[in-house]
């Protein structure tokens, strides 16, 4: 099992499109596939036509009850989409009181790598989507992957954020834990703008070993899909979009040489 987590510091730069579109797009690919929403505003169960109020549990009973949780309990809260083959371990509002209730306990940031650990028998991959605030959600959710992927929209300010984010995985760093290997993918790209084109020069020049060699353009299917209530590779099949998270996926897979690697690519 794949454990890979979308993380930015800021909203609105395509986070939880990501993590649908790769989701949409492993799940084509014949993989078993669990997305987790960290984020207190459950923008993904939304995406999904999945209303936090009408869950039958969230990560927060997981967090809540950690320190003797049964594997029913844990399986129990995780709901299907409409989408075969793709599940969700849902969000709720509370999780936005751990900081205060859990924030200070030691051991507190393996939470969910221990929840996720005993769910490997049933997933090739879990995506983590996060809130954009840095916590003790954001914390567990950067600690339970291999891999950290951190899209940025191609526009002056959002680089400023993209700065703190990276001195957030350099300063967990030196906290002693290694962090997993770092991906910067540009988002929300219209080449047709300055903006854009600035934004991933300066990109390019400032970050140059850790960005993904492509770009997610603009593309007006991705709020359609998400209307639809469906990842954009089930509602729109090839546009542009899709295509570039297609490509992202498969540089994705090339660096984990993992199990889900062999099978995603083969599409078995
Ligand atoms: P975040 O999770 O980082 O807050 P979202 O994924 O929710 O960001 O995206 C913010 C908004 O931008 C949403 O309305 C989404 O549909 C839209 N969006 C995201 N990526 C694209 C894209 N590549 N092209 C067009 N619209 C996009
Ligand atoms: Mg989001």
């Amino acid at each position: 099992m794949q454990v890979w987590t979308i993380v930015n510091q800021k909203g609105g730069v395509g986070k939880t499109t990501t993590v649908v579109s790769l989701a949409g797009l492993l799940v084509q690919r014949g993989q078993r596939v669990l997305m987790v929403d960290t984020d207190p505003h459950a923008s993904l169960g939304y995406y999904l036509g999945l209303d936090p109020e009408e869950m039958p549990g969230s990560l927060f009973d997981l967090f809540y009850h950690h320190q003797n949780l049964t594997q029913d309990q844990i399986e129990a809260v995780i709901v299907p989409t409409n989408v075969a083959g793709l599940e969700l371990l849902p969000a709720a509002t509370a999780l936005a009181t751990l900081d205060r209730t859990l924030g200070n306990q030691a051991g507190m940031g393996l939470i969910l790598k221990s929840i996720l650990q005993r769910l490997s028998h049933r997933y090739d991959a879990v995506l983590i989507d996060c809130p954009p605030v840095l916590g003790v959600l954001m914390v567990n959710a950067l600690a339970a992957c291999e891999q950290i992927i951190v899209p940025v929209q191609t526009e002056f300010l959002a680089l400023k954020g993209l700065d703190r984010m990276i001195q957030t995985l350099q300063r967990l760093g030196q906290g002693g834990r290694p962090v997993p290997p770092h991906i910067i993918v540009p988002t929300l790209f219209d080449r047709r703008t300055r903006a854009s084109l600035l934004a991933l020069s300066e990109l390019v020049r400032t970050h140059p070993d850790h960005l993904w060699h492509s770009v997610i353009p603009v593309d007006t299917r991705f709020r359609d899909a998400s209307l639809a209530h469906l990842p954009a590779p089930q509602y729109a099949g090839e546009c542009r979009g899709v295509k570039a998270y297609n490509d992202l996926l498969d540089e994705l897979l090339s660096r984990g040489g993992q199990d889900v690697t062999r099978r995603a690519a083969s599409g078995h």
